[in-house]
């Protein structure tokens, strides 16, 4: 017999839904008592913002912690959001309405490697973020060359993100040799696995770029892999994928957003007239599929854009093909051209991660590889994958 999930951990994991969707809403200079950049992690804006509203001027903790302590619950704050943050007799709390929801708040630990810097100064902070369970998320660049054809995604504000925050947070495009000293600083510190990513880079010269990284990441380390994953936009030239393997990455992302041709050439201009269309890059993911192997390929889709049978039509067929498809939520960020609309219900969304966890688990994805092949560990579907798997978490 099956064995029962814990009914309360379940909960939780529903309660982290209704908080991405909705947001949380809170005065911006709220967080004074916060011990921001000190022991609670910040957010760092270094390549997409999560927030309605822009607040230079005001830090915010990158991240609250669920009631029992097992989930990390990325800060989305939109004003109007029924979910209040409010700080009372000393501690924060959430309330809905007159209900209190989590009291107190936990915000998530500052890593140490936050506050260090690479040798020639840039802060490690900005070279990898720390997504949470021993996962880092690396953006080589914080800006996207579609921006200058217009033809950028439209639920995409990497470039607004670079305007808003870039020269506040010392942001800039990363060198390869810092990123390889921030792996290795992480690494050494219980970090297992990490994804580098970035815009769009003019004459789409990503190749080149993600070599010499992941060279200079394999010298540092003094090894041959260091479980990676490279995310890339579909080549017009597909022998470059075994260049990306060669050079020590082990899983690769090519991530489609919207499965509806019609809506993906919509939503994804440049997706569509750079990369040689929607059928090139179901092509791509074919060919990633013979030379990483089956679950060594990722491709994320934008949930809440287009309507949900479309949606998991595309989860669903991918899935089959040894592809991990993540239908992540739609939150709709700031600078972003559907800036001002908003995503589905969190049941909605709730209902396609339970359709897409039970597709994983019907086709043989094991944990390490949905982990190994994604670029975070902690979004509602690897906590409710990780809860039918009854896998422990790591600290
Ligand atoms: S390709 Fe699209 S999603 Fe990726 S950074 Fe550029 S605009 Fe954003």
């Amino acid at each position: 017999m099956a064995k029962e999930i814990n009914k309360e951990l379940y909960k939780e994991i529903q309660l982290k839904n209704e908080l991405l969707v909705e947001g949380v809403s809170f005065e911006p200079d709220i967080f004074q008592h916060a011990s921001l950049g000190d022991k609670v992690s910040e957010q760092v804006n270094a390549m997409f913002n999560s927030d309605k509203e822009a607040h230079v001027d005001n830090e915010f903790p990158a991240c609250i912690i669920s009631p029992k302590g097992h989930y990390r619950i990325q800060l989305r704050w939109i004003r109007k959001s029924p979910y209040k943050l409010n700080y009372e007799d000393g501690r924060y709390l959430i309330r809905k309405g007159h209900e209190i929801i989590l009291d107190p708040v936990v915000f998530s630990k500052r890593p140490d490697y936050y506050n260090k810097k690479t040798s020639d100064g840039a802060w490690m902070r900005t070279v990898a973020q720390d997504n949470g369970h021993g996962v880092i998320f690396i953006p080589y660049s914080n800006e996207c060359a579609l921006k200058d054809s217009g033809k950028d995604c439209l639920f995409c504000n990497i470039n607004a993100t670079r305007a808003l925050y870039a020269e506040k947070e010392c942001i800039a495009w990363k060198t390869a040799d810092q990123i390889a000293e921030t792996v290795k600083e992480c690494y050494g510190d219980g970090y297992e696995h990490l994804t580098i990513s970035g815009g769009f880079i003019p004459e789409r010269r990503e190749v080149d770029y993600y070599v010499d990284v992941a060279e200079s990441i394999t010298e540092t380390l003094g090894k041959d892999s260091f479980n990676g994953t490279a995310c890339v936009g579909a080549p017009l030239d597909f022998s470059v994928f075994e260049k990306y393997k060669e050079a020590g990455f082990s899983t690769i992302a090519t991530n489609l957003e919207i499965w509806d041709e019609g809506l993906f050439d919509l939503i994804c201009p440049g997706k569509k007239d750079f990369c040689g269309g929607r059928q090139n890059w179901l092509d791509a993911l074919d060919e990633e599929l013979r030379v990483f192997g089956k679950h060594k390929v990722r491709s994320a889709f934008v949930a809440g854009i287009e309507p949900k049978p479309s949606l998991l039509e595309g989860v669903q067929h991918l899935i089959e093909k040894g592809v991990i498809a993540l239908p992540n939520q739609w939150y709709v960020n700031v600078g972003s051209a559907l800036e001002g609309c908003r995503t589905p219900e969190p049941e909605w969304h709730w209902d396609v991660y339970e359709k897409t966890v039970g597709w994983y688990r019907k086709n043989g994805v094991t944990w390490d590889e949905f982990r190994n092949a994604t670029a975070a560990s902690s979004t509602v579907l690897h906590d409710l994958f990780r809860l039918y798997e009854d896998i422990p978490l790591m600290a």
